[in-house]
C-alpha cells in the first residue's frame, strides 16, 4: 500500500514481535489469516497484534488504552461472521498461545486458546482420555469453549464449558487473574457461554477429562431428500427415544456431497459412545434396523469408529478455502416441523454446497446443570443452517438465502440462536437473543464492571 515504506515501524516494549498497521505491507495477509473462512468481513483493524506469551499481554491493553484503541481477539479464527475483524481496533492475536499439558494422574488438562481439537485430541486419545470436544478438528478451544462447546456426545455430556474448572484471563485493567467457581465465580459465570462478547482475554484453561468410551460405533443412511417425510421424522423419534449417549444427526443437503448420485438428499448419522462394543451396538440398533433401509442410497452398516475417523470425516465437510454463512436456530417449534421447513428451505439453496445439520439434542435438557454458567440450552429443537459456495460472484445471493431461509425457519421470530455460530451480522438483536433476557441482563451488568470504559469490542453488530 502507497506510503507504507516510509513509516517507522511500531514496537510496543516488551512484546516480542513487530506491531502490523493499515498500510503496512504483511497487514492484509495478517488480516486474512486471522479469519478462517474464505469470506473475508470489510473490517479493517487499526493494529495487529501477535503476542507470543500471555506475559505480553498487559502491555498491549496498554498501548491500546494509550492509542484509544478498542480491543478484539482472536484465538483460532474460526468464527463464522468474523467477530475477531473490527473497524479501527487493535487486534490481539492470540494463535501462538498453544499449550497443552494433559496431566492423566489427575484427569486434567491445562491449554492455551489456541490449541485446537485436534491437538488436544491426539493428547487424549494417547491416555484413553475425552472431552466433548467441537466436531471440526481444526477449532480453537478459546472462542469454542468461552461460547459454551457442543462437542462429540454433548447430548449427554452438556457442553464442554462444564468441564472447565478454573480460566486465567487479563481483564482491561491489566491484570492477570484467575476465575472459578471459588475465586471471581461471576467472571467464570460469564467466560462459560459468553463466547464473541466476553470482557477479558482468556489465556489459559483448566479442564476436567473424561475417561474414553470404552467403544464407539456409527451407522448412516442416505435418502433423497424427498423421503425426508416419512423417513426424517421416523429417524427424530427414534433418536428422542434413544438414551443420551447417542449422538444423532440429519443433514439436509442441496446436493450428494460425498455420496452416490445426483440430487438432493437427507443423511441420518448416528453414533454410540459405551463402556464396551456391545453396548454401543445395542444402543444403535433401533437406528440401525431402519425400516426404510431398502429406499437408502447409501449406507454404512454399524462399524466400529475412533474420535480421530469421525474428526476426518467432518474435517471433509468444510474445506477451508471455501466462503461460509452460518447461523443457528433454537426452537420452540418441534423438531419435526423444522424438518419440513429445513427441506423445504434446502430445496432453494442458490450453491450446491449448502445444507442445514439438524442434530437431535446437542445438548441433553438439563436446567439444573446449565445454571452456573451464561450458556443455556434456548428451545425444544436446534439446527444449523450452512451456505456454503465459491465464488464472491455469489457472496449476496448465499447471505440472502441464508437470512431469509433463517427468517422462514422461524415465522413467528421467537427463536433463539447459539452464540459460538450466530449469523451476528443478520440483526442487531442476533447476540441479545442467544441469551435469555436475565443472563442478557447479567452479561450487561458484569461487563461494566470488569471493563468499566469499553476496552474490549462487545458483540458484533451489522
Ligand atoms: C469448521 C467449524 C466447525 C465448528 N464446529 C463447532 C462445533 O462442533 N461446536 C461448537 O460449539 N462450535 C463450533 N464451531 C464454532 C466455534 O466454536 C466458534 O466459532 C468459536 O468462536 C471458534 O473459536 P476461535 O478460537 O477460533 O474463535 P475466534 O474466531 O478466534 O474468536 C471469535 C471471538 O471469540 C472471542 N475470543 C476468542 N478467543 C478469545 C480469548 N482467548 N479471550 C477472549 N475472547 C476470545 C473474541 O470475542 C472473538 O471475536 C465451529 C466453527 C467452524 C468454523
Amino acid at each position: 500500500m502507497s506510503g507504507s515504506g516510509n513509516r517507522s515501524p511500531i514496537v510496543i516494549e516488551g512484546v516480542e514481535e513487530e506491531v502490523s498497521r493499515r498500510g503496512d505491507p504483511d497487514y492484509e495477509r495478517k488480516r486474512a489469516e486471522a479469519v478462517w473462512n474464505g469470506l473475508k468481513p470489510e473490517r479493517f483493524p487499526e493494529l495487529i497484534v501477535r503476542v507470543a506469551s500471555a506475559e505480553e499481554i498487559p502491555q498491549v491493553l496498554a498501548h491500546a488504552r494509550e492509542q484509544g484503541l478498542r480491543v478484539s481477539m482472536r484465538s483460532g479464527g474460526h468464527h463464522w461472521s468474523g467477530s475477531q475483524l473490527r473497524e479501527g481496533a487493535l487486534l490481539l492475536d492470540l494463535s501462538r498461545l498453544q499449550h497443552c499439558d494433559v496431566d492423566p494422574d489427575s484427569s486434567t488438562a491445562v491449554v492455551g486458546p489456541a490449541v485446537t481439537g485436534r491437538t488436544l485430541g491426539a493428547e487424549l486419545a494417547r491416555h484413553r482420555l475425552a472431552f466433548p470436544l467441537g466436531h471440526s478438528p481444526a477449532v480453537a478451544l478459546g472462542g469454542y469453549l468461552l461460547s459454551g462447546g457442543l462437542g462429540w456426545n454433548s447430548r449427554e455430556l452438556g457442553p464442554a464449558c462444564s468441564y472447565v474448572e478454573e480460566i486465567e484471563a487479563v481483564t482491561a485493567d491489566g491484570r492477570t487473574v484467575r476465575c472459578s467457581e471459588n475465586e471471581n465465580p461471576d467472571l467464570f459465570w460469564a467466560a462459560r457461554g459468553a463466547g464473541p462478547g466476553f470482557f477479558a482475554v482468556a489465556t489459559r484453561f483448566k479442564l476436567r477429562l473424561l475417561p474414553h468410551p470404552g467403544s464407539i460405533m456409527s451407522v448412516s443412511f442416505t435418502f433423497p431428500l424427498s423421503e425426508a417425510d416419512p423417513v426424517g421424522n421416523w429417524a427424530l423419534h427414534t433418536a428422542l427415544e434413544r438414551p443420551p449417549n447417542i449422538e444423532v444427526s440429519l443433514v439436509l443437503t442441496a446436493a450428494a456431497r460425498g455420496v452416490s448420485g445426483p440430487g438432493p438428499r437427507l443423511r441420518i448419522a448416528a453414533s454410540a459412545f459405551a463402556p464396551s462394543r456391545q453396548e454401543a451396538a445395542d444402543a444403535l440398533a433401533p437406528l440401525a434396523n431402519c425400516p426404510f433401509a431398502s429406499r437408502a442410497v447409501d449406507s454404512e452398516s454399524p462399524h466400529p469408529t475412533t474420535f480421530r475417523d469421525l474428526y476426518g470425516g467432518r474435517a471433509a465437510t468444510w474445506p477451508p478455502e471455501q466462503r461460509y454463512a452460518v447461523d443457528t436456530l433454537w426452537s420452540p417449534e418441534p423438531y419435526e416441523t423444522q424438518l419440513a421447513r429445513s427441506a423445504h428451505l434446502i430445496d432453494r439453496a442458490p450453491s450446491p454446497d449448502s445444507y442445514v445439520l439438524v442434530p437431535v439434542e446437542p445438548v441433553a435438557p438439563d436446567p439444573d446443570g446449565l445454571r452456573h454458567m451464561a450458556f443455556s440450552d434456548l428451545g425444544s429443537s436446534y439446527l444449523t443452517a450452512f451456505a456454503v459456495w465459491d465464488d464472491p460472484a455469489d457472496d449476496e445471493a448465499n447471505t440472502r438465502w441464508l437470512r431469509q431461509g433463517m427468517d422462514a425457519l422461524d415465522p413467528q421470530g421467537i427463536g433463539s440462536h447459539y452464540i459460538g455460530e450466530a449469523d451476528l451480522g443478520a440483526g442487531s438483536s442476533r447476540a441479545r437473543r442467544s441469551f435469555t433476557p436475565a443472563d442478557w441482563e447479567q452479561l450487561r451488568l458484569l461487563r461494566e464492571r470488569w471493563d468499566p470504559t469499553g476496552l474490549f469490542e462487545g458483540y458484533l453488530t451489522p
